[in-house]
């Protein structure tokens, strides 16, 4: 018998990975081409450990901190295979931090910050607390904002350069929010431009980080490999993360 939370998790889960399902297939994509990423930020580490019961093994959190504490406690009941995404805006001084448990960090969007993060992979690797390079994608703004987070278009290639050619890294793809006001149609459209251009210099920087519980059935439709999921799984989170 699962208890209440297992039970509703179980529930939940099912129902998603339902939606994306459907989602591929209303995109003529296959059913394995997109996988989900549980977003898990506010809440609590049991909650991971219930999905993972449940057989998933990626996991998004936004807060360098939080994750940090999540890992530590999971870390004593031996969860092997797990992968932690970081997918929230990240300070170059928690590059190092970040690089202790991230597999994969979504959002990277500057030399300095790449430069950083490189830096705290190979200490990473150095010291033994991780093993493979960190995969990076790229935050792409689209709407050109700074304040907002994400590479300006226009600087996309020459980051994915320096990211490609830092030790440490590894270029895995894009990653891209829509902005406040504009339609998620219309700015998934425009992250599948960029794609299209990223990979005939980076073939294998194939990842598409792209829709969140609300706009995810566009974000298929226009190539999106991860779909990062946080409401429509977990419930309401307790404060808002804006
Ligand atoms: C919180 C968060 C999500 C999940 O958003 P939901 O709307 O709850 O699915 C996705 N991506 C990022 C970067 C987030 O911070």
């Amino acid at each position: 018998m699962l208890d209440g939370r297992a039970a509703q998790l179980s529930a939940e889960l099912s129902g998603l990975l339902a939606r994306i399902d459907a989602a591929c297939r209303a995109a003529g994509r296959a059913p394995d081409a997109v996988r989900l990423l549980p977003v898990t930020k506010f809440f609590p580490a049991s909650d991971v450990a219930i999905l993972y019961r449940l057989g998933r093994r990626e996991f998004g959190e936004s807060r360098e901190q939080e994750a940090a504490a999540k890992v530590a406690a999971l870390r004593e009941q031996d969860l092997s295979g797990i992968h932690w995404h970081m997918i929230g805006r990240l300070q170059r001084n928690k590059a190092r931090a970040v690089a202790r448990w991230a597999h994969t960090v979504h959002s990277v969007d500057s030399e300095r910050l790449a430069t950083a993060l490189g830096a705290g992979a190979r200490a990473a690797l150095e010291a033994g607390e991780r093993t493979e390079p960190v995969r990076v994608l790229l935050q792409v703004s689209l709407d050109d904002d700074p304040t907002r987070g994400g590479v300006p278009a226009g600087d996309l290639a020459a980051l994915a350069e320096q990211v490609a050619a830092t030790p440490g890294l590894s270029l895995a793809g894009l990653m891209a929010i829509p902005p406040l006001g504009v339609e998620s149609d219309a700015a998934f459209a425009r992250i599948a431009t960029l794609r299209t251009l990223l990979l005939t210099e980076h073939p294998d920087a194939t990842e598409l980080s792209a829709g969140m519980s609300e706009d995810l059935e566009s974000a298929i439709e226009h190539g999106s490999t991860v779909v990062r999921v946080g409401t429509a799984l977990m419930g309401a989170r307790p404060i808002t993360s804006a």
